[in-house]
């Protein structure tokens, strides 16, 4: 879907990105992470063409990004800011409707789509005729991404997108944009410095280190096999817990259900919780309980840790 090959940028005599390529397949969501000036965001810009790059190409959906113009990117390519990136002078309405408007919608169908983008990122109608300033950091995060949707377009671009919050916001919103993409299938190319974020979202994680591509892996691939001491340093030794934070209950197999006494958690309990749930209780292992609390089965903490090598 997209595709980055050779793509090198210079600013004069530095280097902000070098001989990176990687390819991106279509609804898949990558993470672009590393340290702050490693040259994420040139790269990121690289594919909307907003950046004009030294040498290497880009290609999107097998075309050059150079073949297309800028217009019709824009189309195909929503953008979604660090920081929050809104127009201050304009309403809510105005800013999430500012493509369709480039792309001459009539009003009728652009109202329409507003009401819809507010529902789907959890906004009430009302705050259409609001100006960025009376919003929320939350609530302005979510017109962010509301308006990076407007043209319903394949690809998404998103650089920090969720940097501007508090961090219990911050990860509302990362739960629920995991969702929110899953159910629109975009394709989306995500820039942050957060390990956290970029465990919790990406299918796959880009590495960069000053200007440079280090490794390109799932982020149980990375953690199962760094490919340097930079790679496990970087990801410190909350690996592990972050990787069990992405997997269930339900990811593993079920033990038999042990003694009465033990904390219960259900099949949908994220495997972090999991552990954090057998230290508050002073327990090694949990029963597993469905909807209707009836018992399935039980984990010890030896079937977290060995199961957990074998997920991918
Ligand atoms: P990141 O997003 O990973 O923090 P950037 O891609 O913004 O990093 O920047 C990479 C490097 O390129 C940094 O050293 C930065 O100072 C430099 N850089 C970025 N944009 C410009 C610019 N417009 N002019 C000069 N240097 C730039
Ligand atoms: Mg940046």
């Amino acid at each position: 879907m997209i595709e980055l090959h050779g793509v090198t940028k210079r600013y004069g005599e530095s280097t902000a990105v070098d001989d990176v390529s990687f390819r991106v397949e279509r609804g898949e969501l990558a993470v672009l992470l590393g340290p702050s000036g490693c040259g994420k965001t040139t790269t990121l810009r690289a594919i909307n063409r907003m950046v004009a790059i030294d040498s290497g190409e880009v290609s999107l959906a097998g075309r050059p990004v150079l073949d297309r113009s800028p217009d019709e990117l824009r189309r195909h390519i929503g953008y979604a800011i660090q920081g929050v990136g809104l127009f201050p002078h304009m309403t809510v309405h105005r800013n999430i409707a500012s493509v369709p408007r480039l792309l001459g919608w009539d009003k009728q169908r652009i109202d329409r789509r507003v009401t819809e983008l507010l529902e789907l990122v959890g906004l009430p109608a009302g705050c259409a005729f609001k100006k960025p300033r009376e919003l929320s950091g939350g609530e302005a995060q979510r017109i962010g991404v509301a308006r990076a949707l407007a043209a319903d377009p394949p690809v998404l671009l998103m650089d920090e997108p969720f940097g501007a919050l508090d961090p219990i916001n911050r990860e509302r919103l990362q739960r629920e944009f995991a969702e929110l993409r899953r159910e629109l299938g975009k394709t989306v190319v995500f820039v942050t410095h957060d390990i956290g974020e970029a465990v919790l979202l990406g299918d796959r994680i880009l590495l960069m280190r000053e200007g440079r591509l280090v490794q390109s892996n799932t982020p149980e691939g990375l953690w199962r096999s760094p490919a340097s001491d930079f790679v496990r340093s970087f990801f410190g030794n909350e690996f592990g817990l972050r990787i069990l934070s992405r997997h269930r209950v339900s990811d593993l197999a079920l033990g038999a259900p042990s003694r009465n006494g033990a904390p219960r958690v259900t099949r949908a309990t994220n495997l972090r919780d999991v552990l954090a749930c057998m230290v508050t209780e002073g327990c090694d292992h949990v029963v597993v309980a469905d909807e209707e609390g009836t018992i399935r089965g039980g984990l010890t903490v030896h079937d977290v840790i060995s199961g957990i090598r074998g997920l991918s």
